[in-house]
């Protein structure tokens, strides 16, 4: 089999970890497979980058941060090749731009447009180990990065090209839970999980998976594996789930922290200010989510919708900057909410999955301020007090501690 492993960042935080890290792949190329390995920057060591970054300049330009970014991935690479050479088999670090990774000319979140990754097929057809650094590219050129967690992706889409057999995630939990183990206590480990489910999931907070490589491996049926590099416990299968008896109302929940709400109050109707508002703040490169808004009355309706807490200020000057042409009476704005959301393939045909969830939240004291759903989610916006007693609340609810 040719398997293709990505180890994150804890699991290559010191040099122990990355021993161990050899440890396992030379186990896994003594037992017959070809094996390319994908890597992130060492523990927080992104982080450090980010804090050296601020430290010379408030606003980065963009070229150089992920040039500087980029440099995190490249010491695991060259440290990792080496801990594998010394155990007797062949292994060659591989930058972004050397695996042949092109990503779309912008900085920062850069979506990979092609691999050739000629190279690395020629170390594997020796029989050498290729380790590639995750979360980067080249486009014109410059060096690129994909975004937080984007080595997941780097990974995904290296096993397509590749045409791997099998694309492991090694990281610090044993697969993929009913909740962020970290906050809820009677989080399960699902032994299996559909890519629509995952992605959905991804994309709603759970940080387990980049949305990207979930969605790259959907469209190119790439087999998935969620598993520990502190274990040999079997993770969790992301793949395709076709009959409705597999598929589960609920199969798990997902938050996100450090939500802000911003709500413009009585705007006049009819004069497609809404079409305004969002251009002025996706020009400012503003991300909105959960937009909600309101009954007509009087000929006026109010407007409200969720940023990300770090980009609140820049929202709210955007929409200050539009008070002439919109002509709101009233620019109010919240922070310190979370989201909570619940995600199942199963929802679509059964009713009362939004109400139970009310309860639930309810239940935990939570109001809720805006919700949003889709097939497969609902989600919720509350008071980020709440949010512990709020997970564990709509996990019991939906009885996911007795899922596997
Ligand atoms: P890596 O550095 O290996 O990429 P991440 O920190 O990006 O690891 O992702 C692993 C973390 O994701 C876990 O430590 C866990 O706290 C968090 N996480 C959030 N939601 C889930 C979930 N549903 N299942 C498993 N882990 C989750
Ligand atoms: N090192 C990058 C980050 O911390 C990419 C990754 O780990 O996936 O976000
Ligand atoms: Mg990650």
């Amino acid at each position: 089999m040719l398997i293709v492993q990505k180890y994150g960042g804890t699991s290559v935080g010191s040099t122990e970890r990355i021993n161990a890290v050899a440890d396992r792949v030379v186990r896994t190329y003594a037992a017959g497979h070809s094996c390319a390995v994908v890597v992130s920057a060492m523990g927080h060591s992104t982080d450090e980058l980010l804090d050296l970054a601020k430290g010379v300049a408030g606003d980065s330009n963009s070229r150089e941060l992920d040039a500087l970014l980029a440099t995190g991935e490249q010491v695991t690479t060259a440290l990792l090749a080496m801990a594998i050479g010394v155990r007797g088999v062949r292994a060659m670090s591989f930058t972004g731009w050397q695996a042949g990774i092109a990503t779309e000319p912008m900085h920062g979140a850069a979506r990979i447009s092609e691999i050739s990754a000629a190279s690395v097929r020629e170390l594997l057809a020796q029989g050498g180990i290729p380790v590639i650094a995750g979360f980067q590219g080249i486009a014109n050129g410059h060096v690129t990065t994909l975004g937080r967690g984007g080595s997941d992706t780097t990974a995904v889409a290296m096993a397509s090209t590749l045409a791997a057999d099998l694309c492991e995630i090694y990281t610090d939990v044993d697969g993929v839970y009913t909740a962020d183990p970290r906050y809820v206590a009677n989080a399960r480990k699902l032994s299996v999980i559909s890519y629509e489910e995952m992605l959905e999931l991804a994309n709603l907070g759970s940080q387990v998976l980049h949305p990207r490589a979930v969605e790259t491996a959907k469209r190119q049926g790439v087999h998935l594996v969620v598993r520990s590099s502190f274990s040999d416990e079997e993770g969790t299968v992301i793949r395709t789930m076709g009959t409705m008896e597999e598929l589960r109302v609920v199969t798990g929940l997902a938050s996100e922290r450090e939500v802000a709400r911003i709500a413009l109050v009585g705007m006049p109707m009819g004069e497609h200010h809404l079409a305004a508002v969002f251009s002025a703040l996706a020009a400012q490169q503003v991300n909105v989510d959960v937009i909600v808004q309101s009954v007509v009355r009087d000929n006026e309706v109010d407007v409200s919708f969720t940023v990300q807490e770090a980009d609140v200020e820049r929202a709210i000057r955007t929409c200050e900057g539009l008070a002439q042409t919109v002509a709101y009476k009233q620019l109010l704005h919240e922070t310190g909410l979370s989201k909570i959301s619940i995600v199942g393939a199963g929802m679509i045909s059964n009713p009362g999955v939004a109400a139970q969830m009310f309860s639930a939240l309810e239940e935990a004291g939570a109001d809720v301020k805006m919700v949003s759903t889709s097939e497969i989610k609902v989600s919720c916006v509350i008071g980020g007090s709440h949010l512990k007693a709020a997970q564990e609340s709509v996990h019991r609810s939906f009885e996911l501690d007795a899922l596997t």
